[in-house]
């Protein structure tokens, strides 16, 4: 995963959550959200906060052995250690939105969950179809690893790109703004109802661009920034999802129109025909057609 200089967060300790409910938000996406357990310690930062996330594919027992820091490498070697079987997975996911306890319950976090592929077919990958069909109650665990959004303080003009993947990032961003932010937001979504609008600034225009079925992911986001008018600097820039379409911002934006390097955020989310690691038992799980 490449990505540009990161805001830290307070705490970086193993959470235990739980599945509060789930909703099926449009064809490819899916809502969870988290509470419970440790929800208290969560420390929320708002803009695109993301986190590790680990799923018990192989029930809870591989919860409970997970090492402090398997974020880190130690911690991940020793994570790579628990019985193939038993494993979780471990995602990386963004905080879409965090709501504070009430008297009534406790803090929520949302995750929004971008469904690829099918877990009726097996053609989901791990977290994808757990997403589909996780149950309320389950339990999950999560490391928090702050911003990757991290602009000079005081810059509230952006200019936000990124394909479905980084659309709660990107909302998230929004909802973080001043009200006085200006800018544009360019969100590539595979089809018009997976465009889910979110609140922003007055000022800051939203793009949706729709990819036909055959396209390659991130390309028309690309090929529509090339074609965009920067915004007068000093501006922000923050490109997210595949890592051609977030690499390929920064070298267009830094190398060919003279950005500043330091103005840039960017992070590959997530790359075409490359899965993320997995254990063998998740990898049989994630291909077994749903009954
Ligand atoms: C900082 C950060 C924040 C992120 N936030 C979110 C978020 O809030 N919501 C979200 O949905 N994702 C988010 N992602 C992306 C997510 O981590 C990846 O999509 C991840 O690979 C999904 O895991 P998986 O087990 O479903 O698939 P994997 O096992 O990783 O991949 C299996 C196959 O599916 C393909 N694939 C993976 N993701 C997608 C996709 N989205 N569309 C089409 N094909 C895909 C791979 O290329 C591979 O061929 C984030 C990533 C990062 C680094």
């Amino acid at each position: 995963m490449a990505f540009s200089k990161l805001v830290k967060p307070e705490s970086a300790e193993l959470l235990h959550l739980t599945v509060l409910r789930t909703e099926r938000l449009s064809e490819h996406w899916m809502r969870v959200t988290l509470g419970g357990g440790d929800i208290a310690k969560f420390r929320p930062m708002g803009f695109d906060q993301w986190f590790r996330l680990f799923l018990p594919i192989g029930g809870d027992a591989g919860l409970e052995r997970v090492p402090a820091k398997a974020n880190r490498m130690f911690g991940y070697l020793k994570f790579l250690r628990i019985p193939d079987g038993e494993r979780p997975v471990m995602r990386n996911y963004s905080v879409r939105a965090y709501r504070p306890a009430t008297v009534e319950r406790g803090a929520e976090i949302d995750v929004d969950f971008v469904l690829h592929g099918s877990a009726a077919d097996g053609t989901a990958g791990p977290a994808s179809r757990w997403a589909e069909i996780c149950e309320p109650g389950e339990h999950v665990l999560l490391i928090d690893e702050g911003l990757t959004f991290n602009p000079e303080r005081g810059t509230d003009r952006v200019l936000l790109v990124g394909d479905e993947t980084a659309l709660p990032a990107i909302a998230s961003i929004a909802a973080s703004l001043p009200a006085s932010a200006t800018g544009t937001a360019l969100i590539e979504v595979p089809s018009p109802d997976d465009a889910l609008a979110f609140p922003h600034p007055e000022g800051l225009a939203v793009e949706w661009i729709v990819r036909p079925h055959d396209a390659q992911p991130g390309v028309l986001a690309l090929e529509r920034v090339a074609e965009q008018e920067l915004p007068p600097a000093p501006f922000h820039a923050y490109a997210a999802g595949e890592q051609s379409l977030a690499s390929g911002v920064r070298k267009l934006l830094v190398g060919e129109r003279g950005v500043d390097k330091g103005a840039v955020s960017f992070c590959g989310y997530w790359k075409v025909g490359a899965a993320s690691p997995s254990s063998k038992a998740a990898r049989e799980a994630a291909a077994e057609p749903r009954r």
